[in-house]
């Protein structure tokens, strides 16, 4: 998620939110074009005219919340990334972008999603090419055109600019008081670095942060190699599994890495502000046992590290980034949140790793099932580790469900984000709303079947991405017994179905 937290009520659990197709068109059109294009000079000049190139146009996957996200045309294998910072961070980074694509239909040029730095050139095969912007797309023209099935390197040199777009936007990069982080859920990783920026399209990742001295650089994955020179390092980290461009973390500060040992000798790596190493301790050591409680819940854990990012900026929320979850320093530092509260968190980001991460949302009306999936975790774990029974979060959940759904949309259908208003699609209809949808599969199910399908799931798309459809075929495989007309009320219905084995749970009449 972003994960809020809410300063105003620590103590209550976190059940108000935490305040806590159509591509073919385009796809076919250009195709066309470009079969027009070829057959132009053996036919006749007019054709040929009809062929004239049309305007640069932003493009996307389709995807229902936010269309222009994604472009088709090629699919990602790889990024390698690059950064230099000189150290101050309201200044541009400068960049190189490396894209390993594969050509998945015949193109006169392409997109990438970008549009918060500048562009100095744009490679493609290690041909110098041409390119524009519209609206936030890169819109780039090879010397030759793009056949289907071929590779496609792309090479992008630009500065990356860690100030925020616009007053009600915020950027990928976090400005924190010793440098900077990444927070690019849901739709601003192309606000630092040019990308096929939608979770639809996962690939591997190589980072290589150069910084002064002084400071220290992580990335998602493992160390791939330290580089120093009299005035810089140069740090690289590479990812052991496909990754959404949404989950790319890069931290730069005064930082200092802890290292412990979690379950099955997996190396948990913390990154925290060298000054606060002694106060976070007692969390820090917290993570092992969290893990260890997550695998005997759901299976292994799928990937090759984990740790937590304390940064020092006041972002309002905490992110999932893969295998380095962000956490504002604040909410271990400050009194004021209950010890219960601060892990549950911990523990909503943790399960993160397995639902959102490894398990992408196929589109992001699949959100439900990351945040769903987190807010059950999050509360499974505070109902046995902190005595904060369940079924009473559930109750209430059940209680403002209609007014979540009238104000966000159902949990599988949430409403588009409104311009200039930073919760995005991160509302209550995701969170609580979702989990209560977990709750009713449950009551309907059983804990052993619920808890075989929760294994399955992540078990089935680990490293890949996932559709609500895809749930709703396991959790009826699983169960031996069609469940979509069970559950298609409570994903897609604008009102709340009466829940399983509580008649008299009832919505708040008064509800939004
Ligand atoms: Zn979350």
């Amino acid at each position: 998620m972003p994960h809020t937290v809410d300063p105003q009520h620590p103590s209550a659990p976190p059940s108000s939110p935490p305040s806590s197709g159509t591509r073919r068109s385009r796809r076919s059109r250009r195709a066309g074009r470009l079969r027009a294009a070829l057959c132009a000079s053996a036919v006749s000049v007019g054709l040929l005219a009809a062929s004239a190139p049309s305007p640069a146009e932003p493009l996307g996957l389709g995807d229902r919340l936010y269309p222009h996200l994604g472009n088709p045309g090629y699919d990602v294998r790889a990024y390698d990334l690059s950064f230099t910072y000189g150290g101050d961070n309201t200044k541009p980074l400068t960049a190189v972008t490396r894209i390993d694509a594969r050509v998945t239909e015949n193109l006169e040029r392409f997109n990438l999603d970008f549009s918060h730095g500048t562009v100095r050139s744009v490679a493609v095969n290690g041909e110098p090419a041409s390119f524009t912007t519209a609206g936030e797309d890169l819109v780039v023209t090879p010397e030759t055109p793009l056949v289907r099935g071929t590779p496609l390197l792309v090479t992008v040199r630009h500065t990356s600019d860690p100030r925020k777009p616009a007053e009600n936007r915020d950027g990928g990069w976090v400005r924190t008081t010793d440098g900077l982080a990444m927070a690019n859920q849901a739709d601003a990783a192309h606000l630092v670095f040019p990308c096929n920026d939608h979770p639809a399209d996962k690939a591997d990742f190589t980072f290589h942060v150069t910084a002064p001295e002084g400071y220290t650089a992580v990335a998602n994955g493992l160390p791939a190699g330290v580089e120093r020179t009299a005035r810089t390092t140069t740090w690289s980290y590479r990812t052991a599994h496909p990754m959404a461009t949404e989950l790319a973390q890069v931290s730069i500060g005064r930082s200092k890495v802890l290292h412990r040992e979690g379950p099955h000798g997996l190396p948990v790596r913390d990154v925290v502000p060298a000054a606060d190493e002694k106060a976070l301790e007692p969390w820090l050591a917290r993570t092992p046992g969290q893990i260890s409680w997550m695998e005997s819940k759901v299976g292994p854990y799928p990937f090759e590290t984990y740790g937590l990012l304390m940064a020092q900026a006041q972002t309002g929320f905490e992110l999932e980034t893969q295998t380095l979850s962000l956490f504002e320093k604040e909410v271990f530092t400050q009194p004021g949140y209950p010890a219960w509260y601060v892990e549950s968190i911990m523990v909503h980001e943790l399960s993160h790793q397995w639902f959102g991460d490894s398990v992408s949302p196929r589109s992001w009306s699949d959100l439900w099932l990351n945040e769903g999936h987190a807010t059950w975790y999050e509360a499974l774990y505070a109902e046995e580790k902190a005595d904060r029974p369940l079924q009473a979060r559930m109750k209430a959940a059940y209680g403002a469900s209609d007014g979540w759904r009238a104000s966000g949309g159902p949990p599988a259908a949430p409403k588009p984000p409104k311009a200039g208003q930073k919760i995005g699609i991160f509302r209550a209809n995701v969170y609580d709303g979702a989990a209560l949808v977990l709750y009713a599969l449950r009551q309907e199910i059983g804990a052993d079947a619920f808890q075989r399908v929760e294994r399955q799931w992540v078990g089935t798309h680990r490293d890949g991405t996932a559709t609500t459809a895809d749930f709703v075929r396991l959790a009826s495989e699983v169960a031996g017994r069609d469940l979509s007309g069970f559950l298609r009320p409570w994903l897609y219905g604008a009102k709340t179905p009466p829940m399983p084995g509580h008649p008299d749970w009832r919505p708040a009449t008064d509800a939004g």
